[in-house]
Order: structure tokens, then C-alpha cells, then sequence
């Protein structure tokens, strides 16, 4: 069994596994999430409306 078979190739929401909408770039690498509310969840941050805290939409140029 392959533990880590979601890598950074095929970008997942860290809080679930809905595709990632939101990509933040970060010292330890990439982080998706599929909305802000995961994004607050995943940080331990207060849950705010979407767009609150205005994270960067993620680059959709390559759709499979
Ligand atoms: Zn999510």
C-alpha cells in the first residue's frame, strides 16, 4: 500500500479530497484547498464567509 499516493502532481484539498480550488505556496511546499472554509479548518483558524481571507485561486490551465 502506497501511503502517499496523492502527491503534489494531482492537487487535492488537505482537509478533504475535493479538488483543490485555492493553492497556496508555503516554505514546506503547496497546500490545496477546495475553500476557504477547509483552508480555516486545516489552519485551525476561525471559519469566516468565502473570500475572507483571499486566498489565491488555483491555476486551472491544465484540465484532464
Ligand atoms: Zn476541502
Amino acid at each position: 500500500m502506497d501511503l502517499y499516493h496523492k502527491m503534489e502532481s494531482n492537487h487535492s484539498c488537505r482537509n478533504c479530497d475535493e479538488k483543490a480550488n485555492y493553492l497556496m505556496m508555503t516554505p514546506i511546499g503547496e497546500l490545496g484547498f477546495c475553500s476557504e472554509y477547509c483552508f480555516a479548518i486545516y489552519m485551525d483558524l476561525p471559519v469566516k464567509e468565502e473570500g475572507y481571507y483571499g486566498l489565491p485561486k488555483a491555476e486551472q490551465s491544465d484540465v484532464e
